[in-house]
């Protein structure tokens, strides 16, 4: 089996417990869970309905706005924003709101909605969900053909730590519906190959990405 992102060919992380299940690809470094363990949809969905997502909670609120303050500085004043895989609660809607943005959620599971595909949209944000994407690379496409012309990609993904042990160890990959885990290069080669321009990385889980070309 290729690479989920970049199609090129992968290798066993290990042949050893906990990370003989992972693939890592010798071109672009993605690492993914093998196609036999993927997460079936049924789990997947029960999965997210325990994540936590109280947007009172002020420790998830400030996490969240983290995200917005990255964010905010590439943000037209009032522009709406895609949520793409908002989850069963569209916590960042509301810190969205908050600070004067237009909000629009989608996910498959729970705002399954598709009028989103008909627009070409200035903002969008993928928070905590690339490293859930079963095909990353058909969504990214389409993620990118959804933004208009100098619109911005906005992702929160925690990138891979170093060495083996550290991802042996590594809370983040224990969560069962993670299947792919970029780091801050794979990731921006990603979007490079869909015409997406690096503006911003924080170099742990935040970057935004702009299309080309000028807002209409
Ligand atoms: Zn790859």
């Amino acid at each position: 089996m290729p690479c989920r992102l970049c199609s090129e060919a992968v290798a066993p992380l290990a042949s050893e417990p906990p990370l003989d299940g992972y693939e890592r690809c010798e071109s672009c470094g993605y690492v993914q869970l093998r196609r036999e363990l993927l997460p079936t949809p049924e789990a997947e969905r029960a999965r997210y309905l325990l994540h936590r997502n109280d947007p009172a909670e002020p420790g998830y609120r400030a996490w969240l706005g983290a995200f917005m303050d990255a964010f905010e500085p590439y943000l037209r004043a009032g522009v709406e924003i895609l949520d793409f895989g908002s989850g069963p609660v569209p916590a960042l809607g509301s810190v969205a709101a908050e600070r004067g943005y237009g909000y629009a959620p989608y996910d498959p599971f729970f705002a399954p909605d598709g009028d989103w595909r008909s627009r070409a949209w200035e903002a969008i944000a993928v928070h905590e969900v690339a490293e859930h994407l079963a095909e990353p690379a058909a969504a990214f496409a389409e993620l990118a053909a959804a933004l208009a012309p100098g619109g911005v990609l906005a992702l929160r993904t925690r990138y891979q730590p170093e060495g083996l042990e550290g991802f042996a160890s590594w809370r983040y990959r224990q969560d069962s519906t993670h299947v792919g885990f970029f780091s801050s290069d794979c990731l921006g080669r990603a979007m490079n190959r869909l015409g997406l321009i690096r503006l911003y990385d924080d170099g742990r889980e935040i970057a935004i990405y702009r299309r080309e070309g000028s807002r209409a």
